[in-house]
Formats: C-alpha cells, structure tokens, sequence
C-alpha cells in the first residue's frame, strides 16, 4: 500500500489510466476516489450506468475493509500485528491467508524477484515507511538480508507467522492487486457484467467497455507523465499493472532511487523506468510487475517461461524511448505512433 514517507514523492495519477470517452452517450461511466493511500476507480458500462453509486458502495466498502486487514501504516491490521508478533503465531482472517499464501507463492515464482518479506529493507532505506530516505552501510544490508525471505512465512487456514525475529512483511507489491481481485468478483456477485476496476493502477476488467468493444487503458509515458506511450485494449477477465520508479522514489546527490527493492542484493533496483504486466488476474499482474521490474529484461526469462500467459512492456531508464514487449502484446497494445518498439523472445 502506498508510502506516506516524506521523502517521497507521492503522485496521486495513475501509471496506468482509463480512457473513457467523455461525453459519449454509449460510454462507460466512472467513479474516483482515494482509498489505500492512492486512488481508486470503478467504471460500469453505460447500461449499468444508474446502478453506478452502488458499484462504488460495493468495492469502497471492499477496499476499506481490506485495508484495516493489510496495511502496514495501520497498527491494528492483521498485517502489523503478523509483523510485530515476529517468531510467533497469529490468527488471521481467509483474506490474510490467501494474501500470505499467494506472495509466498509468487516469490518461488519469480526465484525471488518477488518478495513481501523485504520489510526490513525498505524500513532501512526509508523507502514506504514513515522516516526519512538515507543510504545504509554495507553491514546494514547484509544484517537486514537475513530477516528477509518468504520461505520463512508459515501459513494455514487461520494461523500465521513469521519465522524470524525482525522480519516483516510489506503488502506493497501484491495487496493492492488481491483486493481488485476481491472487489471484481464481488462485482460479478451483484450482477455487474461490463465493469472495470482500478486501485492505484491495479486494473481488472470483465464484460465490455465503450460501445460493446474492449476496455481502454493507456500505458503513460514515464518520463512525461501527461503523454501515453500506448493503449492496451482488454477484454473479458483480464488485469493489468504497472510498477515504476517515476511513481514513487527519491532523489539524492542527482541520482534516483526507486522504491522497488532488488531482494537478492537488498538494494533498491536501477536502470527500469517502468514495467507493465497484462495477466489473468490483478494479484498476478501486480506481483509480477514488480517482479520484473526487479528482474529486468536480461533476466525475464526465468519468470516469463513460469507465466505463459503474461505478457509484458519493459520501459528502461533511457532516452530514447524504446518499448521492449513480448510478442503476445501485440494483440492488446496500440503503440503511439512516435514510440519505438522492439520484441522480446520469451525463454
Ligand atoms: P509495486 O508498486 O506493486 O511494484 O510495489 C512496490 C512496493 O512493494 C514497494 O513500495 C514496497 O512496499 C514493496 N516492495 C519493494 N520491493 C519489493 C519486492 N522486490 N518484492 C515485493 N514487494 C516489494
Ligand atoms: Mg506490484
């Protein structure tokens, strides 16, 4: 969940954004908000426009819910208490559970690429934790790295914990993307059939959008935000999400820092601008955009070759601009006409 660090730069807009056609009878109708720290969308088609409020209600309620469950910034919540009672177990709820067991399972995913336990790191960088963003000594890290580690989450049913004494598990790179989940299905559940919902650019999508056609959402351009690099059409069940060091980072002595740590050396990753996953689910677009913003596109093939049915745009931190996509998006993305594009072989 989002960072309320200072140091921080915390900018409310989407990587990802909904291209609704303003004014267009046939249109899809949308409603924002702020929840979890960043912002939250729900968007029906026009025929469900008048049932509008209560798509809102429905995934508001949701999302509030999930996070006094999840946050980290919330000393009462689940997650915290997971956190605190370190070496011990605790009860948690179905959603906890399914939280635990699925970040354990994307980090074996992903030969830990993906991993919630870097709690420790990001408290020691400063980077989504409520103190100021500072450069830790060698020693620091080394200390921290053996705290982290997500196979030494145990999880069943209703219990939870984490083996080691100071490990910590941040929700940061995975909530955001269960709790779309949650809410989509809860829609499909009132009968809601053409819906898309958005949490902090954590997007799924079921039923059509604009005109009976797919749902529309444009891919920004990471170093000029009011520009798109593209426009992905999704249909029936898909999700997509974007993990970036132009959301949130910080800056020091003229070089930035992402707020994406790279498990294996405990250190925060450089050289990706931004990377777009489209998956089956939210949970696994968000996990695995982080993921790959770890892993790079020298070392996406471990991951891709797990996921056949993801497909991703690496955006690198260099000028020009050169999107580096796997094949399969071509079906999905329409790339702005004065943006390059290079195709990635999977394995
Ligand atoms: P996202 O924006 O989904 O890529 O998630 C980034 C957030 O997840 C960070 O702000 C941290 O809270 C947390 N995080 C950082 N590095 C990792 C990582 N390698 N694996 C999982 N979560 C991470
Ligand atoms: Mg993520």
């Amino acid at each position: 969940m989002k960072a309320r660090n200072h140091g921080v730069k915390a900018l409310a807009a989407s990587l990802l954004c909904t291209i609704l056609l303003a004014g267009c009878a046939r249109g899809p109708v949308e409603r924002t908000w702020l929840s979890m720290g960043t912002f939250a969308a729900v968007s029906t088609s026009a025929a469900d426009a008048a049932r509008i409020d209560e798509a809102q209600a429905i995934v508001s309620s949701e999302f509030n819910r999930l996070e006094q469950l999840w946050s980290n910034y919330i000393s009462t919540s689940e997650i915290s208490r997971l956190n605190a009672g370190a070496g011990h177990s605790v009860a948690v709820s179905k959603e906890t559970a399914d939280l635990l067991r699925l970040a354990k399972e994307y980090s074996d995913g992903t030969g830990g690429c993906f991993d919630s336990t870097v709690g420790p790191l990001v408290r020691l960088w400063g980077i989504g934790a409520s103190r100021e963003f500072r450069i830790p000594s060698d020693e620091e890290i080394t200390e921290a790295l053996l705290q982290c580690g997500s196979d030494s989450i145990e999880c069943d049913a209703n219990t939870a914990s984490l083996r080691i004494e100071g490990m910590a598990f941040d929700s940061g790179g995975i909530a955001k993307g269960l709790a779309v989940d949650i809410c989509a299905e809860k829609l499909n559940g009132a009968g809601f059939v053409n819906h898309m919902v958005n949490l902090g650019g954590n997007m799924r999508c079921y039923g059509s959008g604009k005109n009976g056609g797919a749902w529309r959402v444009g891919v920004r351009n990471p170093f000029e935000r009011d520009k798109i690099v593209g426009v992905l059409a999704l249909t029936d069940g898909m999700a997509v999400a974007t993990s970036g060091n132009y959301e949130r980072f910080v800056t020091k002595d003229g070089k930035r820092y992402a707020h994406i740590i790279d498990p294996r050396t405990g250190r925060p990753v450089e050289g990706m601008a931004g990377v777009t996953v489209v998956a089956p689910t939210a949970t696994q677009a968000d996990a695995l955009s982080t993921a790959l913003f770890v892993a790079g596109v020298e070392e996406r093939s471990a991951i891709l070759s797990k996921y056949p049915d993801v497909e991703v745009i690496f955006v690198e931190d260099c000028k020009p601009i050169v999107l580096k996509v796997s094949a399969g998006i071509k079906k999905v993305l329409q790339v702005t006409d004065d943006v390059a594009v290079e195709i990635i072989s999977r394995p």
